[in-house]
């Protein structure tokens, strides 16, 4: 039984099916192709083509009956036009034929012939035995090829196919019988030339054609997936149990970006990365990357503090102005507000006094076991700007984080400002990069005038100066 996609001529030559899967369905004449790519590719082919046509000539399997073998000449008699007309480039000996008369028929070099299908005596060619024709130049033809059989994932098309595997789709085209504009069933099997074939299974994943994930990333850092694909996809994803955010990173609609944040306090390991989507018949395309996490060699400090400021901190008040947090960080909006790389909120003279991921131990509990941001020293008053485009999500005395800001940059990025002294923005508002939004001070759980930076990421706290150096959102 054939199945419902391919090539698949009548077969009456009496040699086995796996056999002649490899070998026929290419079309040898009248093709348009590029010739620098035609002659490359004939100087890949192997002797392992020939090889393997002796050995199917060859298997127990073409021993037929005689009925059997009678059957199939006549068959192979009533299909004589049709088979020339199907199977260009490779021939079936037939009864009275001689190398030299194939040779003629075709209009072919008998050289060529010979030396494109191995024949150690020219004499001796056996009815059956199929034979590889040369282009009229003596070239090699397409079925001669060595290919491999690669299967077409759920949604692919031969276009999707063919870039996965780094072919041309018009070869692939050819040399499986199938229009260039095809849709592939999932499961299909398809011949590739082994020649181009990648060491390693490139992506299956459907309607993705490209996935540019990072090995690895430091603890507290930010990394990015971008995932590219044939056809408009609701990408799903999913990275250290954080559904990922999939953002447009251009006007194609077809490549995708999510950040990846990794927690300060991620153990180091190897982690997956999921990706996936769900297909228009319902069916879940899903595969999964590797991305480590390596340490982030942070420091460690104990943080005292005074009783009365102690006091002020019970365990309720700080779980309640923690929780007030997540929700305004949890939420993710429907654009993103910027591209390229963050300005600096506040003036470079004012440098860091205590960077981002440092390991805290505090004398009261519940307030954090690591700088969840970065501090720049500054005396009360100094101006704070906003980084990028934002909307004011909180602007507001907190206990722990003093007067505090709270900027949402779109799509589950935001930034926030602790201890300021002032504020300057109001719920609501939207702010430009350069736009006051406080002033330096010295309020809730703060040992000295400073401003705190932090920038969430689905609610991760990551190194914001990060964002000062890298275009972490845009192309
Ligand atoms: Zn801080």
């Amino acid at each position: 039984m054939s199945p419902p996609w391919g090539h698949t001529a009548p077969r009456a030559d009496g040699t086995d099916r796996g056999c002649a899967a490899q070998l026929d369905g290419a079309k040898a004449q009248g093709r348009k192709r590029d010739q620098s790519k035609e002659s490359k590719r004939r100087s890949e082919i192997s002797l392992r083509t020939a090889a393997s046509l002796r050995l199917c000539v060859k298997s127990p399997s073409f021993r037929r009956s005689l009925a059997g073998w009678l059957a199939g000449a006549l068959l192979a008699l009533l299909l004589w036009l049709p088979l020339y007309a199907q199977e260009d480039g490779v021939y079936t000996v037939a009864p009275g034929d001689t190398l030299g008369v194939i040779a003629n028929r075709f209009g072919v070099p008998l050289d060529a012939l010979v030396q494109v299908n191995a024949i150690d005596d020219p004499n001796r060619i056996t009815v059956g035995q199929r034979l590889l024709i040369p282009t009229a130049d003596g070239q090699a033809p397409l079925a001669a090829i060595p290919t491999a059989v690669r299967h077409a994932a759920p949604g692919d098309t031969l276009a999707a196919f063919a870039a996965r595997y780094g072919q041309e789709a018009a070869l692939l085209a050819e040399l499986n019988g199938l229009d260039s504009s095809a849709r592939l069933f999932p499961g299909q099997p398809l011949r590739v030339p082994v020649a181009g074939l990648p060491a390693t299974d490139p992506l299956r994943l459907g309607a993705v054609t490209a996935v540019e994930a990072p090995a690895a990333i430091t603890q507290g850092r930010t990394g990015r997936v971008v995932v590219t694909t044939d056809r408009p996809t609701a990408l799903r994803g999913t990275w250290l149990d954080q559904e990922l955010v999939f953002t447009p990173l251009d006007e194609t609609g077809l490549r995708h970006f999510a950040l990846l944040p990794a927690p300060a306090l991620q153990d180091a390991g190897d982690y997956e990365l999921l990706l996936g989507y769900t297909t228009a018949r319902g069916q879940p395309v899903d595969a999964v990357w590797p991305v480590a996490v390596e340490a982030g060699g942070y420091a460690s400090q104990q943080i005292v503090i005074d009783a009365a400021t102690a006091s002020s901190m019970t365990p309720e008040v700080v779980r309640a102005e923690t929780t007030r947090a997540i929700d305004l960080w949890s939420q993710v909006s429907a654009d993103l507000r910027w591209q390229g790389p963050f300005a600096r909120p506040i003036d470079p003279q004012y440098a860091t006094t205590s960077p981002f991921g440092t390991r805290r131990t505090y004398s009261v509990s519940d307030i954090g076991n690591f700088h969840a941001g970065q501090d720049f020293g500054a005396p009360e008053g100094v101006l704070v700007t906003a980084p990028a485009e934002g909307v004011v999500v909180l602007a507001e005395p907190l206990v722990v984080r003093g007067n505090a800001v709270i900027l949402d940059h779109g799509r589950g990025i935001f930034t926030g400002y602790w201890h300021l002294s002032e504020i300057k923005v109001a719920p609501g508002q939207v702010v430009a990069p350069g736009d006051a939004i406080g002033l330096v001070g010295n309020t809730g759980l703060s040992t000295g005038a400073h401003l705190h930076w932090e920038l969430r990421i689905n609610g991760v706290a990551v190194d914001p100066m990060q964002f000062l150096e890298e275009s972490v959102a845009g192309e």
